[in-house]
């Protein structure tokens, strides 16, 4: 305690009154023990995203959040208090705190998450996030087994909004995942016997896509059929766009994930979670539109919908086509194949002006992007492709591509 006033003989401080008033606070001892709980490696990343440097805690629940994930607890207020720490915080704040900490919590609140339950990080959508933190504090469902019976059942029937392919009117149809039968089927009439799909669990994917949905639970769901790719678009809804709504459709997204971890674990004998957690879902590492020309460079350049999934490079008139124009597979430079920035010399006619040549060992495939940014996140894309060797079974996907018509 320093006196602001001046050093005046012992046991005559002017401002001893400000000096009382300050013990019961401490402001620096407070600080000190949270910048020593924040230095706690525990604490460097967000305890519900993982994003470094969390500069936000919850008093209630003992956790350092990042500032996005903080005001998802906002919306939980009856469990969860957030403070900045930044903020001022007085002593009896941070003793909340004291005992706690990410690993305290995470011990108590994700004791029992399955293996295959995804995880959200920052760069997922708020929906998904936000789910994640109320499964955990609000639900608890990871403190409770019996909790989780929606997406570990192994059978899942409800009813969603799915996209009609034809006139993309949105409309409620039977959905039943079942991992006996190893597929998730939709029927377009409640009491019909017949699915009008049957989407096989080997190839299913899914993955949240609100923006090019609109709508905040939006479901991008594909298979494979013989061998192309196929698009589903569904969403769940209520009047009034419900928490429960939500929630209902990340127990979809994970009962697929949980079908899928079943179905890799019986394929691949042996092999560790580790090794199958990330092929339950996947994300597209790269969607947007370019224009396009054809396979004699000469047909004029077409904007299109472009969706890098993996190593398929897919096209679609629409983003949301049920069926793609095209695909190309994108293979690793050992098997020669090349990104470039621009086009060749003699290529004329109208077309954005970033251009892409990818060569295959087939042919030249020529893009245009309208920005020089989407140009380089395109190429940091199709590279990050071409960089990785191709494993033993995307051999047998490249010669099918092949010998595609
Ligand atoms: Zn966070």
């Amino acid at each position: 305690m320093v006196c602001p006033v001046s050093l005046p003989p012992v046991g005559e401080c002017a401002c001893v009154e400000l000096a009382e008033a300050d013990l019961t606070m401490e402001p620096e001892g407070t600080n000190r023990l949270l910048q020593d709980m924040l230095a706690r490696t525990d604490n460097e990343a967000c305890a519900d995203c993982g994003n470094p440097e969390p500069d936000w805690a919850s008093l209630t629940l003992g956790v350092f959040v990042c500032q996005a994930c903080s005001l998802l607890h906002r919306s939980i207020p009856h469990i969860s208090r957030v403070k900045s720490i930044q903020d001022t915080w007085d002593a009896s704040d941070v003793e909340l705190l004291a005992d706690l900490g990410n690993n305290v919590a995470k011990a108590k609140y994700e004791q029992n998450v399955p293996a295959f339950y995804y995880r959200p990080t920052h760069t997922d959508c708020k929906m998904l996030r936000e789910q994640w933190i109320r499964a955990k504090y609000e639900r608890n469902e990871f403190e409770f087994i019996e909790k989780q019976e929606a997406y570990t059942a192994g059978y899942r029937e409800g009813f969603l909004w799915k996209r009609g392919r034809d006139n993309g009117q949105f409309l409620s149809r039977k959905f039943v995942l079942s991992e006996r039968e190893g597929a998730l089927k939709y029927f377009n009439k409640q009491d019909a016997r017949d699915p009008k799909a049957i989407m096989k669990i080997e190839t299913l994917n899914a993955t949240f896509q609100p923006a090019k949905i609109g709508n905040p639970c939006g479901l991008q769901i594909t298979y494979l059929k013989d061998n192309s790719t196929r698009n589903i678009f569904v969403y769940h809804s209520d009047a009034k766009m419900s928490d429960v709504v939500y929630q209902e459709m990340v127990d979809w997204f994970n009962a697929i994930r949980a079908a899928r971890f079943h179905y890799l674990q019986v394929a691949f004998p042996g092999a560790s979670n580790e090794e199958l957690v990330p092929k339950l879902t996947r994300n597209f590492m790269k969607e947007g539109f370019m224009e396009k020309t054809g396979p004699k460079h000469t047909e004029g350049f077409k904007k299109r919908w472009f969706t890098m999934d993996d190593r398929r490079l897919m096209y679609f008139k629409d983003p949301l086509d049920a069926y793609a124009r095209g695909e190309v597979f994108i293979g690793s430079k050992e098997n020669s194949y090349t990104v470039l920035p621009g086009l060749p010399p003699t290529i004329q006619g109208y077309h954005w002006n970033h251009g892409i040549t990818i060569v295959t060992p087939d042919r030249k495939f020529l893009f245009a992007c309208e920005t020089e940014a989407e140009q380089r996140d395109w190429i940091a894309a199709f590279q990050r492709v071409i960089n990785r060797p191709m494993r033993p079974q995307e051999y047998a996907v490249e010669a099918h591509f092949k010998h595609k018509p």
